[in-house]
């Protein structure tokens, strides 16, 4: 399952920067999940609470955002907000876009004890 191991790598990066802040419980975290990639907020939140286990971030409380995604527009030559993949550019209608944000999952935020 895609989103489990993606659980175990954010939950493996939270605590390895509430270790390196000295910080002994992790309470909450705040991830970004973007519009582009085709990550299941449901399945991200069961399996991390099964990820957490055993660690410092055990019953912290996983807040999930969307981002929404971003692409360059060859066309127009700037960059486009792309709501969905395989979706033109808003502006020209164009294909031609290379996508710069949207398809990842990231930690924006954590809180610790
Ligand atoms: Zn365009």
């Amino acid at each position: 399952m895609h989103e489990m191991s993606l659980s175990l790598e954010t939950v493996e990066l939270v605590v390895e920067s509430a270790k390196q802040g000295g910080f002994q419980r992790v309470s909450a975290v705040w991830i970004e999940i973007g519009a582009l990639s085709c990550i299941e907020p449901e399945a991200i939140e069961f399996s991390y609470q099964i990820a957490t286990r055993g660690t410092m971030a055990e019953n912290s409380k996983l807040h999930i955002e969307s981002l929404p995604g971003e692409a360059y527009c060859f066309g127009c030559q700037k960059n486009i907000v792309l709501n969905q993949r395989g979706e033109p550019c808003p502006c020209c209608g164009g294909f031609e876009l290379k996508v710069m944000q949207g398809d990842e999952l990231r930690v924006k935020e954590i809180e610790v004890l």
